[in-house]
């Protein structure tokens, strides 16, 4: 989950795979972090909105935290919540904006994982928010044409603005190349850090266009995976 704070609003990226408050304090922590925040950036009127990379179970179970949040929005995760909050009619086409006040952040369809995934640019950062689309582990493909479509979309978006990292939501890998950990694994030492590169979306769009409309052959194995050093696309 990640936290961006601009003028006029803050933005909660994804609420995490927990809905209970006793175990998993996560409005209380936004709270608190806005709190130091606002105590430091004196202003009225100060704005939450709470949106997801995507709708799967892992991303919003938290959501329900923020309920009874006052100045607070909370955006749906289906594909018509998502469409109609950001503005973008012509979906998968198109792009939209969320402006927190001094700090634009660029909202990018990024079907493929998810039918309503969103990829999120913050330009004051260079951070690329790309869900579990693009991270360090086993990248799900569900719709395999849309997911193909989006990555080429992505390295062009990247191709022309600085990119600090590629920041997924997991990490699956081990440090050893090729190699994740168990699936449902609860220790994970000797994790490898979180962001990817510009590079990586490079290569994930190589493999996508060397694979072509053939999933179902090599390169890809039996079980369905085609492994990169950083990530393994998993064809579902
Ligand atoms: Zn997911």
């Amino acid at each position: 989950m990640f936290l961006l704070s601009g003028n006029s609003q803050a933005v909660l990226i994804d609420t995490g795979a927990t809905a209970d408050p006793a175990y998993f304090p996560l409005r209380r922590t936004v709270d608190s972090l806005i709190s130091e925040w606002l105590a430091e950036n004196p202003r009225d009127g100060y704005r939450l909105t709470v949106v997801h990379t995507h709708g799967h179970g892992d991303h919003v179970a938290g959501d329900a935290q923020f309920d009874d949040r006052p100045d607070t929005t909370v955006v749906g995760k289906s594909l018509t919540d998502v469409v109609a909050f950001y503005g973008l009619p012509e979906w998968p086409d198109g792009a939209a904006t969320l402006d927190l006040g001094g700090r634009v952040v660029d909202v990018l369809p990024g079907p493929g994982h998810h039918k309503a995934a969103v990829v999120f640019y913050d330009r004051y950062t260079g951070l690329l928010f790309t869900g579990d689309t693009v991270y360090r582990g086993r990248l799900y493909v569900e719709d395999w044409q849309a997911f193909r479509t989006t990555i080429s979309r992505l390295v062009d978006f990247a191709a022309s603005r600085p990119v600090s990292h590629v920041l997924g939501c997991h990490i699956e890998m081990t440090t050893t190349p090729g190699r994740d950990h168990m699936i449902g694994s609860t220790h994970q030492p000797h994790e490898p850090p979180p962001q990817l590169t510009v590079e990586h979306l490079r290569a994930l769009n190589d493999m996508l266009t060397e694979v072509g409309d053939s999933p179902g052959a090599p390169p890809f194995g039996e079980i369905g995976t085609y492994p990169h050093d950083d990530f393994v696309i998993w064809r579902m």
